[in-house]
């Protein structure tokens, strides 16, 4: 199988939306005030070239995204996007010889604007998203929460992807998305409460398309949860999970915006796990304790294996 990384142009976000800081409402503002912007950072789509078909993971952003409503403070005060119509990921695709007829299958990590950006271009797909992001991100209230609904393809009739399939490995939720079972959507509520993420057993390795379950490879490892999520524990619970999934085999962790995400995919790169990590990670004790990590004499962490039963490969 293989696994393109698309990039749909780069976006400026808070350093304190990457690493939140603070708990609860406090550290969900941090964003708005906060002085200190990211890097230029890339908003990454995934496509699939499975034997049923292409799976799109995300849209990613849109040209459109350069214009924001303003009277939101989120998109007055907190991101830009620098993105180009041939940019978006309909014709990054086709660039690549992948039609939107190719696409049998898109594939929604949760709605914010830079993974369902670039939807219009695959009005024959079906498309897949969770019932509890649609109904969240939809309506008035979903334009407060900062989704941007009234820009959805007038065609736009997700079918609800409900991970019924019962546990995959660490995570509780999951949902065969081809009939081999080497596509699976698995549940990683934190960053949305519906959030979720496509795993692809690829050989040797598991390809994990995280979306924003962390912004990056050195988040989840560290179990540092970003400046949105609304939900603390399950957030951290999520990070803990993907460190378990990732100790457990080899896995090739691919978040929307971590700058590296393509440079691993095209090398193989897999995460670094506990025992092959060349420098352990400092931390503070409440650090550790929300990790729920036990300190060695010199103050570095193991990451422990988030679950006793865990297989070594899933099927
Ligand atoms: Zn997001």
């Amino acid at each position: 199988m293989r696994v393109h990384a698309i990039q749909t142009g780069r976006v400026q976000i808070k350093a304190s939306q990457i690493v939140g800081r603070g708990h609860g409402l406090k550290r969900r503002l941090a964003p708005l005030i906060d002085a200190e912007w990211s890097a230029w950072l890339p908003t990454l789509a995934y496509a699939i070239e499975h034997r049923d078909g292409v799976i799109l993971v995300d849209t990613g952003a849109s040209a459109a995204s350069k214009r924001l409503p303003r009277w939101h403070p989120y998109f007055r005060l907190s991101v830009r996007f620098d993105i180009e119509p041939e940019q978006e990921a309909g014709p990054q695709l086709r660039a690549i010889g992948i039609g939107a007829a190719d696409v049998k299958r898109v594939v929604l990590t949760h709605l914010h604007i830079d993974h369902d950006g670039g939807l219009a271009a695959f009005r024959k797909s079906e498309i897949l998203v969770s019932p509890g992001e649609l109904a969240i991100a939809s309506g008035i209230a979903g334009r407060i929460r900062g989704y941007l609904p009234q820009r959805w393809p007038k065609t736009f009739d997700p079918k609800p992807l409900a991970l019924a399939d019962g546990p995959y490995g660490p995570f509780a939720r999951s949902r065969r998305l081809t009939a081999d079972g080497a596509i699976v959507a698995v549940a990683t509520p934190g960053h949305t409460r519906d959030h979720l993420s496509v795993i692809v057993e690829d050989g040797d390795r598991a390809i994990f398309i995280a979306g924003d379950a962390s912004y990056s490879e050195a988040t989840m490892l560290t179990g540092q949860i970003d400046g949105v999520s609304d939900a603390e524990a399950a957030a951290l619970a999520t990070l803990g999970a993907i460190r378990a999934f990732a100790a457990s085999r080899s896995t090739i962790y691919l978040p929307t915006h971590d700058p590296e995400s393509a440079n691993r995919l095209a090398a193989r790169r897999a995460t670094p796990t506990p025992a092959s990590r060349a420098r352990p990670v400092a931390t503070t004790p409440s650090s550790r304790a929300a990790l729920g990590s036990s300190p060695s004499d010199d103050g570095t962490i193991k990451l422990r294996r988030g679950c006793s039963s865990f297989p070594d490969r899933f099927p």
